[in-house]
């Protein structure tokens, strides 16, 4: 790639774009398949590759679905569990791995480390890390927390871990779920 498409291409996914402008981009990646090839390259080294059959779908839903950088779509991609003990970053405690589900956070400060790009990747190159915002129900008896990155700001969601040894502090759980953030 070229550098000149290579700064048209991080232009199209980076800048705030109007919709008149995003239109336009979208004609010019149905008609100029090299940059077609561009967009979902640079998409996939950002860690937001779409599906191979993209370089067929319309500009727009390809402009669409590469802008996306909310954690759904991160999430959607291929997780991998990870269960492994660690000793947390923000409070030094040393945690045991689960056992069953992946352990991505420190039950005793529920802080977690902003290492992955899809879960379990370890392909983040921030290491910053994550701090609780807020909690909310995740369906049954569950909870999820959100985090955000006291490095870049990126936001991530865990799954609160109940039924482990030790389980999630219950008591901060509970204030945070009348966060808001
Ligand atoms: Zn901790
Ligand atoms: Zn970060």
């Amino acid at each position: 790639m070229t550098e000149d498409l290579a700064a048209q291409v991080r232009a199209l996914l980076d800048d705030d774009l109007s919709r008149g402008a995003l239109k336009r981009l979208a004609r010019d990646l149905d008609a100029d398949p090299g940059l077609r090839d561009a967009v979902l390259a640079e998409a996939t080294r950002r860690g937001n590759p779409l599906p191979e059959d993209a370089s067929s779908w319309p500009g727009k839903r390809i402009l669409r679905r590469a802008r996306a950088r909310d954690v759904e779509a991160m999430e959607r991609l291929n997780p991998i569990a990870r269960d492994e003990d660690f000793t947390c970053a923000h409070c030094g405690a040393d945690v045991p791995a689960h056992g069953r589900t992946a352990r991505d956070h420190c039950p005793h400060c529920l802080r977690s480390l902003h290492v992955d790009v899809v879960p379990g990747d370890r392909a983040a190159g921030c290491g910053g890390v994550l701090d609780p915002v807020r909690v909310e129900p995740a369906g049954g008896d569950g909870w999820r927390i959100h985090y955000r990155c006291r490095t870049c700001g990126t936001e991530r969601r865990n799954r609160a871990i109940l039924d482990g040894d030790p389980p999630d502090d219950w008591k901060q759980i509970v204030a945070l779920t009348a966060a808001v953030g």
